[in-house]
């Protein structure tokens, strides 16, 4: 493809975009496909002559669209969002067209040097402490996933707690323990399996009547496996669990790390952007105890997937355990010690320039747009949460202190509260116009609100709320027949 090509098809590609934007709404927001008909509908053999952009086209909207699950459909309600927004897209074409690879600074400074800089602005921008920041010990990287992140972050503190004995030694996979809620998510323990330590390392501590995590339990485990022998490595809480957006309290699980010497890592994947918002922020007060901060602005933040944002105050012990330099990497500067090369801040080798679309979602709304979209999101959450409180049919379970609402349905004795729920869920989601998902509470399922896709307005949120009200009047009437 020449330039003069690209140019064109890009053009025609970009309006493709745009105009599924345009008609998003048209969609059912869940693809209603059969698992193999997306397979079935395209050719056995991989083509022998290229074809033109315009039957690529084609395809995407007799092939592709009907097996989407349209996550920018302002009735996407489920999981937490995955945003996108047109700077975001422009921003990952510009990466994708200078298609440049920043594994070390020397590869191509600008992709290092912006990557820092507007970490350091998002720093900032969230409130986090100084000690994040690249001018300190510390620094910010963008990750694939918090999953990914969780794992660099249990790499690090495996690196300290060992005093780096990790890198020639291994692990000790009988010693190392991990403290994670049972609301934590569960990337937290695949990255124990991945570090090598098996699931018995992973100590489960309680949780209060909100899901957060109870420091005195902690505290107490931490104590008990201290006597016994084990070594603390690290302490998972979690600010905006998946499940509920509970808060494990930052404040008071902080000082109990610090007295055990054990690594203290915040997840909050989902709800850590929200503190662009200043009246947000104390949900992560004592913030400032963390080792490492993880937050998806690839979730919530009007970036596309894969933007995660993770710091850490001491960043010695990140290149620590995963640096390496093999004699095909050496430069001069590298060995002069006075630039950072991301390689060593994550698994990966190779990196993609993926600053630039944080870069263009900053420029492009700036910190007042961004604050703007949270905001209105946690607005509209909190609106929905008092009609369904003012409603006898339903039950707000659990604190809402951000866009992600959890309901219970009433329904009549006799009527198996689960199977209702489940079945009011799929009515909603077969009908196309809204997406829920759903999780347990105290072992009985509440349907999943989450406010978040960029397109959702008050009216969307409305029109929710009468289908819930509706089928839910449907079904009850239908349980007592
Ligand atoms: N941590 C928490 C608290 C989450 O809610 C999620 C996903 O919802 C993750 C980690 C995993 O995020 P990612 O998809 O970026 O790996």
């Amino acid at each position: 493809m020449t330039p003069e090509q690209f140019r064109q098809h890009g053009h025609e590609v970009v309006d493709w975009i745009a105009d599924y934007w345009s008609r998003i709404e048209s969609f059912p927001v869940r693809s209603q496909v059969s698992p193999g008909e997306v397979r079935a509908a395209l050719p056995p053999a991989a083509p022998e002559r290229g074809e033109p952009v315009s039957a690529i086209l084609a395809d995407l909207d007799r092939v592709v669209l009907p097996g989407l699950t349209h996550w920018q459909h302002p009735g996407f309600f489920g999981y937490f969002p995955a945003n996108t927004s047109g700077p975001s897209v422009l921003g990952d074409l510009v990466s994708a067209g200078l298609g440049v690879q920043g594994m070390s600074w020397v590869t191509s400074p600008a992709a290092t040097e912006l990557e820092q800089h507007v970490m350091d602005w998002f720093a900032d921008l969230l409130g986090l402490p100084a000690a994040f920041r690249s001018t300190g010990a510390g620094g910010g990287v963008i990750q694939d996933s918090s999953s990914g992140a969780n794992l660099v972050a249990l790499l690090a503190a495996l690196h300290r707690a060992s005093r780096g004995g990790t890198v020639r030694h291994g692990v000790e996979p009988d010693r190392a323990t991990v403290y994670v809620s049972a609301e934590t998510h569960s990337s937290m323990e695949k990255a124990v399996r991945i570090a090598g330590l098996g699931s018995d390392a992973v100590r489960i501590v309680e949780v209060d009547e909100n899901l957060a995590m109870r420091p005195e339990a902690l505290a107490a485990r931490l104590e008990r496996d201290v006597a016994r022998g084990y070594t603390p490595v690290l302490v998972c809480a979690t600010v905006g669990t998946t499940s509920t957006t509970a808060v494990d309290p930052l404040a008071q699980l902080g000082p109990i790390c610090q007295r055990y010497g054990v690594w203290l890592h915040v997840d909050a994947a989902y709800a850590g952007v929200s503190a662009v918002v200043p009246e947000l922020r104390p949900l992560q007060d004592g913030v400032e105890w963390a080792d490492s901060y993880t937050t998806d602005a690839h979730k919530w933040l009007l970036t596309g997937f894969d933007a995660t944002l993770f710091w850490v105050a001491d960043r010695a012990a990140l290149t620590g355990a995963l640096g390496i330099l093999p004699e095909y990497l050496r430069n001069a500067v590298t060995d002069a010690g006075t630039v950072v090369d991301y390689r060593d801040w994550q698994i990966e080798l190779g990196r993609r320039f993926r600053a630039l679309k944080l870069w263009f979602v900053v420029r492009w709304y700036g910190a007042e747009g961004l604050r703007a979209h949270i905001r209105g999101h946690v607005a509209l959450a909190q609106e929905l949460a008092a009609w369904a409180e003012a409603d006898e049919r339903f039950d707000v379970v659990m604190p809402h202190p951000l866009s992600l609402v959890c309901l219970r349905p009433r329904w009549a004795d006799g009527v198996d509260a689960d199977v209702a729920t489940m079945t009011l869920l799929e009515r909603l989601d077969d009908g196309g116009q809204v997406f829920l998902t759903h999780t347990t509470v105290n072992g009985s399922a509440v349907l999943r609100v989450a406010i978040g896709s960029p397109a959702t307005t008050r009216a969307h949120v409305e029109r929710l709320w009468a289908l819930l009200r509706e089928n839910h009047d449907w079904l009850a009437t239908d349980f007592a027949a």
